[in-house]
C-alpha cells in the first residue's frame, strides 16, 4: 500500500469565509483547502504520495499533456448523511473505471485501495467543506496527467501525476417548481462524440474538448444539451452531454447498451440495479431517433431522463433535430423519473437503508 505523507495547510480559509462560500456553492467554482498528489515514473513506480495545500502546478511548456491530451479523470461525490457522518457513493466503481481509463490511455494503473485511500484522506481532512442541505455535496475530481516534457509522439509519457481536488457543489440543472427542470435536447447530426475503437467509453478530456462546438450549436438552436448519436448512421441514440439516457415505457426503463462509444455511468448502473426493487423492469436496448419520435407520438414512450453524478437525474422534456421537433409526453417530469431520483438520492444521503452496500462511510 502506498503511504501518503500528510502536510496540512497552515493557511486554512477562515470559518466565516468558508461558511459564506457554502451557502450557494454553484458547481466546480470553489475548492477546498487541500489536494492529493502522487507521482509515477517508469523507474520508481508510484512515489511522493501526499496530502498537501491546494495550489497551482508548475509545468514545463513542453509537458506531454498540454500537447497530446494524455489524461483522464473521474467524478464522484461525498454526501453529508442524515446522521451527521460523511459518505462517498460507490468509490470502488470509480476506482475500477479509473483503471479502465488508464489502460485505454496507455497510462499506469493506480491500485484501487490507493485510489479510495486518497479520497478518504482528502474528504476527512476537508470535512468542514462538505455542505449540508438538500442536493448539496462535495464533488471529488481525481485525475491523472502525462508530465514528461518533450514533443515526441511515438510513445507515451514516462512520468505521470495523479491528483484529487474537491469542490463543494449544489446539484446543477436544478430549479423549477419542484426543484427539477426538464431540459430540451438537440440531436447532433453534424458532429460525432465517439466512434468504435475510439475513446468514447473512457473519461478522457479530449472527448469533452471535441464536444463544445456541438454544445454551442445546441444552445444556438434554443436547446440546453446535445444528444450524441452513433458515428456510422447518425440514428442510434448514445448519450446526452456528460450523462447517460433512459427511456421509460410505463413501468419499464431501457438505456442504450454499452457499445464502447458511450461512457459506462455509475449512476446508469445504479439505476439498472435499483429499479427492479421498485417494481420497474430495467433493460439495455438500443433506440433510434425515428423510434424515439414515433413512440412519443403513439404515447408508448412516457418519460425520458438523463442521469449522472453531477446532476443525478434530469428529465428530458423536448427534442429538436434538423428536420423534426417533438415533446416527450407533456414535457413535465414523469412519475418513474421522480421515483427513481428520490430512491437514489435517499440512498446517497442516508435517508433510506442501502441494500446494495454502495454507501462508503468516511468519517
Ligand atoms: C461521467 C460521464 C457520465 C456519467 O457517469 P456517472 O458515473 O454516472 O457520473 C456519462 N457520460 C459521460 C460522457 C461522462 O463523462
Amino acid at each position: 500500500m502506498i503511504e501518503f505523507d500528510i502536510r496540512p495547510s497552515g493557511h486554512l480559509v477562515p470559518d466565516a469565509e468558508r461558511g459564506a462560500m457554502l451557502t450557494s456553492p454553484g458547481f466546480g467554482q470553489i475548492f477546498t483547502d487541500h489536494m492529493i498528489t502522487a507521482r509515477w515514473s517508469a523507474d520508481r513506480g508510484w512515489h511522493d504520495a501526499r496530502l498537501e495545500p491546494y495550489g497551482p502546478f508548475t509545468l514545463d511548456p513542453a509537458t506531454a499533456v498540454l500537447h497530446y491530451s494524455q489524461e483522464f479523470f473521474e467524478g464522484l461525490k461525498a454526501y453529508r448523511q442524515d446522521n451527521g457522518s460523511i459518505a462517498m457513493f460507490r468509490p470502488d466503481a470509480n476506482a475500477a473505471r479509473f483503471n479502465t481509463s488508464a489502460r485505454r490511455m496507455a497510462m499506469p494503473e493506480l491500485p484501487e485501495e490507493t485510489f479510495i485511500r486518497a479520497l478518504e484522506l482528502l474528504v476527512a481532512q476537508d470535512r468542514e467543506w462538505v455542505p449540508s442541505g438538500a442536493g448539496n455535496s462535495l464533488y471529488l475530481r481525481p485525475f491523472m496527467i502525462a508530465t514528461q516534457p518533450g514533443l515526441g509522439v511515438n510513445h507515451p509519457s514516462n512520468q505521470y501525476l495523479f491528483c484529487v481536488i474537491a469542490s463543494p457543489a449544489a446539484s446543477y440543472f436544478s430549479g423549477g417548481a419542484n426543484g427539477i427542470k426538464p431540459v430540451t435536447v438537440w440531436l447532433s447530426q453534424d458532429y460525432t462524440r465517439a466512434a468504435p475503437g475510439g475513446t468514447g467509453g473512457v473519461k478522457t478530456g479530449g472527448n469533452y474538448a471535441a464536444a463544445f462546438v456541438a454544445q454551442r450549436q445546441a444552445v444556438e438552436r434554443g436547446c440546453d444539451q446535445v444528444v450524441w448519436l452513433d458515428a456510422a448512421e447518425h440514428r442510434w441514440v448514445e448519450e446526452m452531454g456528460g450523462m447517460n439516457l433512459f427511456f421509460v415505457r410505463g413501468a419499464q426503463i431501457t438505456t442504450p447498451p454499452l457499445t464502447g462509444t458511450l461512457l459506462p455511468g455509475i449512476t446508469r448502473d445504479s439505476l439498472l440495479k435499483l429499479a427492479p426493487d421498485l417494481g420497474v423492469k430495467a433493460a439495455e436496448e438500443p433506440i433510434s431517433i425515428e423510434q424515439w419520435q414515433a413512440q412519443c407520438a403513439s404515447g408508448e414512450l412516457t418519460e425520458v431522463f438523463a442521469c449522472g453524478t453531477a446532476a443525478v437525474i434530469t428529465p428530458v422534456g423536448r427534442v429538436k433535430g434538423e428536420s423534426a421537433e417533438w415533446a416527450v409526453a407533456d414535457g413535465e417530469p414523469g412519475p418513474v423519473t421522480m421515483r427513481l431520483r428520490e430512491e437514489l438520492i435517499g440512498i446517497q444521503y442516508g435517508l433510506i437503508p442501502d441494500p446494495f452496500g454502495w454507501v462508503h462511510i468516511v468519517c
